[in-house]
């Protein structure tokens, strides 16, 4: 696995914090329940080597401990 990914385990850790968040702040559950984007079908905790304009870059995932809103690879927005 390539290094800049996390593990099954770190991905739980982000899914926690984010329970966390929907706890203690009651606002409204926006992320998908597992991770899985809606649209890319990526996970928004994990990180992705993604291509733009034939340059490679690192799209890094959220850690869960403020709350999502959005897809941070393609920035599709859960809150419509
Ligand atoms: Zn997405």
């Amino acid at each position: 696995m390539e290094d800049y990914k996390k593990t099954t385990d770190e991905i739980y850790e982000c899914v926690v914090n984010q329970r966390k968040v929907w706890t203690e702040t009651g606002l409204p559950k926006f992320a998908p329940n597992r991770g899985t984007c809606y649209k890319c079908g990526r996970n928004i905790y994990q990180n992705y080597e993604l291509t733009n304009h034939n340059s490679k870059y690192i799209s890094h995932g959220y850690d869960g401990k403020t709350l999502v809103t959005g897809c941070p690879h393609c920035h599709y927005s859960f809150c419509s």
